[in-house]
């Protein structure tokens, strides 16, 4: 018997809550994840290995790509740019209005938060239609810089997010079909 230890299978702590935050929806809780260190850590290091070694900043949207670009920053060093919903950033914003299925949503940046020629990874907890992860690359090249990469821990394929955002290096650590 080996004394190695199976990799942790993140799956198995995503958790289905149906009808949230409302009817038809199903939401992919990832508390379970976060709640467990090994989870968490391994989740970590998995999106690490696709952070190039010329990154300036990770990108976290919020909210949740917060607490997956923090654990990120940690592990590689690297600074921290929240893009936020509008009216939470305190200094000088940039923002992009972007559509919805139904009406518009709006993201901001600080503006002094990016500057030309800075490269970086953009991350957030999941991936479904993309419309929030595309309004976020489009935000951070209006500020003059390079989008190397976005990493999601869950990929809904079947929302077609990936096409949506197919001029930039996307990864996912747990797609569902
Ligand atoms: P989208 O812009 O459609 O790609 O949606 C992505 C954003 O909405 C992410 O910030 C997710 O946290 C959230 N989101 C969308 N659908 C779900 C879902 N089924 N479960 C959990 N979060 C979701």
């Amino acid at each position: 018997m080996s004394g190695t230890k199976p990799a942790v299978n993140l799956c198995d702590y995503i958790r289905d809550i149906p009808d949230f935050p409302k009817p038809g929806i199903v939401f992919k809780d990832i508390t379970p994840l976060l709640a467990n260190g090994e989870a968490f850590c391994a989740s970590i290091s998995r999106l690490a290995c696709h952070i190039p070694e010329d990154i300036d900043a990770i990108v976290g949207i919020e909210s949740r790509g917060f607490l997956f670009g923090a654990g990120l920053s940690q592990h590689g060093c690297i600074g921290l740019v929240p893009v936020r919903k509008p009216g939470k950033l305190p200094a000088d914003v940039h923002g992009i209005d972007y559509e919805l299925e139904y009406g518009v949503d709006r993201l901001e940046i600080h503006r002094d938060s990016l500057s030309a020629g800075h490269r970086v990874v953009i991350v957030d907890d999941l991936l479904a239609t993309g419309g929030t992860v595309r309004a976020t690359i489009d935000l951070v090249r209006q500020l003059g810089a390079e989008v190397a990469a976005c990493l999601f821990v869950v990929e809904l394929k079947a929302l077609g997010g990936r096409q949506r955002i197919s001029d930039v290096p996307v990864h996912s650590l747990i797609a569902y079909d």
